[in-house]
């Protein structure tokens, strides 16, 4: 403890004399210590958070632009851009970056990206790490919905060990759970709920299939039964009781539970929490999920699933990205200091 307290990493709050014992001064984070970065390439919007190594958010930062149809050599320097500004607001240099993605990668390449095609087969963290003249070794990618998991997960356990966190927008994306891990699957594709089938034969998906719950709860098609623009249009519908909006938005429910009962059938997972653009609609939305899953899920008469709401709204993603970093350094605090001789002592492995 002692050298990261000298470091200026970790600080000593005030005496606590509970009355029994010696006096003790409990140790937290340096509200100016080390910060690292959350970085997110997502559909239409680019953002950045920096966060402390207690996950408490010192700067953030989103902008609205579509990357639908963007190039890669767009896309990185806007978000670079958003980088540098985000360490020249927080006036140090964070331990590294970590990136979200909306696709799946795969040791760093990301290699399905329907949604933001410009990113695909490109290895974003090299060219990310290049444009800030960092090495490439500073920058962590994975996809969006496993790192909005993480932040459910690091620092703290807000939805419990087994659960399955849902980004809902143009596609639908899962983060699972078990046993307060991760689960990718054999090849990184693990979570990829928006393609579950809920109907035979179905809607076409640009995934190749047919029937995909995408395709039917995905925001794109909320938006579109409900003969709306964006998000904030539908909001404005659904809150002057527009019946067109609000049927729209209660089929999507009734198709997201549909696909969720299936899934939570096969993994058994407790808890199922919306974000992204589920988050905005939860009131609108849960009601019909909560349906399906009270009938599609075997053991609900048991045990009901519990549905919640992110408590990071819009967030989640730059926080568990941001998260990638500083779980790394706390699992390791060794890395926060800095390097030092070996004694010859240490060097002849005597104690
Ligand atoms: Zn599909």
């Amino acid at each position: 403890m002692e050298p990261l307290l000298q470091q200026q990493i970790l600080a000593e709050g005030a005496v606590l004399n509970t009355g029994r014992g010696r006096p003790s001064r409990p140790l937290h984070f340096a509200a100016a210590g080390p910060v690292a970065i959350g970085g997110e390439i997502n559909v239409r919007h680019v953002a950045v958070t920096v966060q402390r190594l207690d996950g408490s958010t010192e700067f953030e930062q989103r902008i609205e632009v579509d990357n639908r149809h963007a190039a890669a050599a767009d896309i990185v320097p806007r978000l670079a851009g958003l980088i540098r500004n985000a360490i020249a607001a927080c006036g140090r240099n964070p331990l590294g970056i970590g990136l979200a993605v909306p696709g799946i990668v795969q040791d760093g390449t990301v290699v399905y990206t329907p949604n933001v095609p410009g990113l695909n087969g490109i290895r974003p963290g090299d060219r990310l790490a290049a444009d800030l003249e960092r090495p490439a070794t500073d920058v962590a990618v994975d996809n969006e919905a496993n790192l909005a998991a993480l932040a459910h997960v690091w620092p703290h356990r807000l939805s419990g060990d087994d659960f399955v966190y849902v980004s809902g927008d143009v596609g639908i994306g899962a983060g699972i759970v078990i046993g307060g891990a991760m689960f990718r699957g054999r090849s990184g594709f693990a979570g990829e709920l928006g393609h579950v089938t809920i109907a035979r034969p179905g809607r076409p998906c640009p995934c190749g299939s047919h029937g995909c719950v995408e395709q039917y709860a995905g925001l794109h098609a909320i938006l579109q039964t409900a003969g709306k623009r964006n998000l904030d249009a539908l909001l404005h519908a659904l809150d002057h009781g527009d019946t067109r909006a609000l049927t729209a938005v209660e089929n999507a429910g009734e198709a997201l539970g549909a696909a969720l009962a299936s899934l939570i059938n096969i993994c058994d997972v407790a808890t199922v929490v919306l974000g992204g653009s589920y988050a905005t609609l939860f009131d609108h939305l849960a009601p019909a999920v909560r349906t399906e899953l009270g009938t599609g899920v075997l053991a609900a008469a048991r045990r009901p699933t519990q549905l919640t709401l992110s408590a990071f709204g819009s967030t989640a993603v730059t926080r568990g990205a941001a998260a990638l970093i500083t779980r790394r350094y706390c699992l390791e605090p060794n890395l926060l200091l800095p390097p030092r001789e070996l004694t010859t002592g240490e060097l002849l492995g005597e104690s």
